[in-house]
């Protein structure tokens, strides 16, 4: 079975191709970046309406297949923004409805979920999801996917970016942050905020502004201080979920962890545990369609297909809405 998923719930239209095995045949995309400010959702679905035949092509290209190859139709139906997640929902019905193919909708976080598990060894593993919008720490349990924590407002990837933007630098910020933090290593007190097991960053973030606009502090110290802060929010959440859940694998996905100093401290959090930390390469830790593909064979193997009237969007699901058939506890 060859299956085409369709990935739009933000910047990146993306498109996967994967086969029942989880071989990726093709992981195209196209991201929208802007040279000020963030996402403006008309203008993101505009490039998406733009792109769209291209990574089609592309993809299908890459793959050495045509579309008459395809079995089955996937796109990500939520949570994102609606407007850009009605793209990919339309060009997914198009394609199921000129093709006669199958389709199925899936949820975004759950696929950063199963790619990480059939990218690495994990077999039930938290995943520690560090993305632009999204910041959730999640592990299977009883039918679903919970969450054992999560930000209160902002995900930690629109706090780098809004940190980045303030200071200067160019979206996505959470690169050039990095690049920074390896020029310093004075540390910088900033607040650290854990409640129970949820995250915050709306106040670190008005903290660490007021920081750089008084002088006080160089950009290089606070991005320096600013990644030792939030990581480590990060990983006292992941480790709190790993001891109460008594699992000992843990999955990073999420732009954010193409970082290589979260990656550190989440391994040896891990090592100092006797846990085991994985990470996916970085094609399918940011957004990609691949990973929609692949949670979209998983969901039809258990429950077959939807009807196309059915194939709408849901940008406010959340991911311990979705019921789990594929799961072998
Ligand atoms: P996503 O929403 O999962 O596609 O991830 C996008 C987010 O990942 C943006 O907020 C980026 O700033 C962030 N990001 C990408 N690479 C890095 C990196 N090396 N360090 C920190 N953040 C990163
Ligand atoms: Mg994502």
């Amino acid at each position: 079975m060859i299956c085409l998923g369709i990935e739009s719930t933000a910047h990146t239209f993306g498109i996967g191709i994967v086969d029942e095995k989880g071989k990726v045949l093709a992981n195209v995309k196209d991201a929208y970046t802007t040279e000020s400010g963030g996402i403006i959702p008309t203008e993101a679905s505009d490039h998406h309406v733009n792109v769209c035949d291209v990574v089609l092509r592309n993809a299908l290209e890459k793959a050495k297949i045509s579309l008459a190859d395809v079995d089955l139709i996937t796109y990500s139906q939520s949570p994102g923004i609606g407007h850009t997640l009605r793209i990919g929902a339309f060009v997914a019905r198009s394609l199921a409805s000129q093709l006669r193919k199958p389709i199925v909708g899936v949820n975004h976080a759950i696929a950063h979920l199963e790619i990480g598990r059939l990218r690495t060894n994990a077999k039930d593993p938290i995943l520690l999801y560090a993305s632009g919008a999204n910041t959730q720490v999640i592990a299977y349990h009883n039918k679903k996917y919970r969450v054992f924590g999560e930000s209160l407002d902002i995900g930690v990837g629109n706090f780098l970016d809004s940190f980045a933007r303030h200071i200067g630098l160019g979206f996505p910020g959470g690169p050039k942050i990095y690049e920074l933090s390896l020029q310093s290593k004075k540390f910088i007190e900033l607040p650290y905020v854990v409640k129970g097991m949820d995250v915050s960053f709306g106040g670190l973030l008005t903290h660490t502004k007021r920081k750089f606009d008084s002088g006080e502090c160089s950009k290089e110290d606070l991005s320096f201080s600013i990644q030792e802060t939030v990581f480590a929010m990060l990983v006292e959440v992941s480790e709190r979920a790993l001891a109460h859940t008594r699992k000992n694998e843990l999955v990073l996905g999420g732009g954010v962890a193409c970082n290589i100093r979260l990656r550190e401290m989440c391994e040896k959090m891990c090592d100092d545990r006797g846990a085991q930390c994985y990470c996916p390469e970085n094609e399918f830790l940011v957004d990609n369609g691949a990973m929609i593909a692949w949670l979209g064979v998983l969901k039809y193997q258990n429950q077959g297909g939807e009807k196309i009237s059915d194939c709408v969007i849901k940008p406010y699901e959340r991911t311990d809405d979705v019921e789990v058939t594929w799961y072998k506890d």
